[in-house]
């Protein structure tokens, strides 16, 4: 790397690292390694270091401990819960919507393949959020059935209301999966008082390390594992624990769960600043969602065409990290699977971004931002 400043607003993607988070891991690295399934005292400890962020992820989750599984992401936890609820408790019939991520989509598409359970798509609304106006419909069929929406959309920051969603699941018996990856970290959230029997998220979308994150699996359901071996995690999850990639989530969480008041603010206004800023130097712009999450800001410019398939590339160079809003961006000839649902077909060609933010983030980086863009 060159010595440019650079700016990373990419924070959907994945977030930096926070100090203490890194200086928690090094010092387990250092310290901790014995396997933690080992009788000896170097085992021992190592287990306990990992009972420890149970225990903590779980208080901060409103949750139990025993209702947490740690894998290596959130794409395995959701492939564990969606697989196993088929294969294992008899689901026929999973409801989802096509705004959802990849690590979603294509599982619930590999189950339909594999096991020949139906699947229904929820249409998008105008404002990018999922339409729930047939799901009690949907749902008042007898058929074994799963829902799976995701809380915080990782692309325009669109929010389900996870308690509507729940209390319906639950009115007809059907299971409910959310993709909590956006908003782990970001806001309160309860699990023992949402209408949830499954949630996922990913320690590297909360300033923690890459290659960890967990399942929530409500007591009250009993899954299989997708992983065979040891007993590690109540053997639904075999492999050797990473002992300094769990305490450096549950560090994380911690951190971020302390700083949540301030940096909500914080970021909301800089969300705020940057729309403000965008309007002014791009008159005619539009945000792709209404009412969105508060560290995710997607927009079309009002740039020609043309200007779409390098837009990244030319933000790039001048050292502004990003990410595609829709059109055939960055190398990719189709728009946004999630944009494609809601967003008019002129508008999709249009050069668009998705700008997310973090606690790292400053006024600065966004001036840097609308002059970059101002000259491309
Ligand atoms: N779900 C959402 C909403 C995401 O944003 C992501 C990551 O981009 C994932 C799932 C998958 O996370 P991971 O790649 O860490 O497994």
């Amino acid at each position: 790397m060159n010595n440019m400043k650079r700016v990373y607003l990419d924070n959907a993607a994945t977030t930096p690292l926070r100090p203490e988070v890194i200086d928690c891991m090094v010092d387990v690295m250092q310290t901790e390694y014995g396997n933690a399934s080992s009788t000896h005292s170097y085992g021992r400890s190592a287990k306990s270091i990992i009972e420890s962020a149970r225990k903590s992820i779980a208080q901060w989750m409103g949750c139990e401990a025993r209702e947490l599984i740690f894998t290596a992401n959130a794409t395995e936890a959701t492939n564990m819960i969606l697989t196993s609820a088929v294969r294992d408790l008899g689901i026929q019939r999973l409801i989802t919507s096509r705004m959802e991520h990849h690590a979603t989509l294509y599982t619930v598409e590999k189950l339909a393949q594999d096991f020949g359970v139906t699947v229904a798509y929820l249409p998008a609304k105008p404002d990018g959020t999922v339409a729930l106006e047939g799901l009690a419909e949907l749902l008042q069929q007898e058929i074994p059935t799963l829902v799976t929406l995701m809380h915080v959309n990782n692309e325009t920051g669109a929010v389900l209301n996870i308690d509507e969603v729940g209390q319906l699941c639950h009115a007809h018996n059907a299971l409910f999966h959310c993709d909590t990856v956006q908003s782990v970290g970001k806001v309160r959230l309860h699990f023992h008082d949402l209408p949830l029997d499954f949630a996922v998220a990913s320690a590297h979308k909360f300033h923690g390390p890459k290659g960890v994150g967990f399942a929530y699996i409500s007591k009250n359901v009993v899954l299989k594992p997708m992983i065979v071996g040891g007993e590690q995690e109540k053997g639904l999850r075999a492999g050797t624990e990473a002992v300094h990639q769990i305490a450096g989530m549950a560090k994380a969480l911690e951190l971020d769960m302390t700083d949540l008041a301030h940096d909500q603010g914080y970021i909301e206004a800089l969300k705020f600043y940057c729309w403000e800023q965008l309007q002014i130097a791009f008159p005619g712009i539009k945000t792709n969602g209404e009412h969105t999450f508060y560290n995710i800001l997607n927009v079309t410019l009002p740039m020609p065409e043309e200007k779409a398939a390098m837009l990244l590339f030319n933000l790039d160079i001048k050292g502004i990290a990003v990410s595609r809003g829709s059109a055939c961006q960055s190398g990719s000839s189709k728009p946004s699977h999630v944009l494609a649902q809601f967003v008019a077909e002129d508008d999709l060609k249009r050069p668009a971004l998705r700008i997310s933010f973090s606690r790292f983030n400053t006024k600065e980086d966004i001036d840097a931002l609308c002059d970059a863009l101002k000259g491309v």
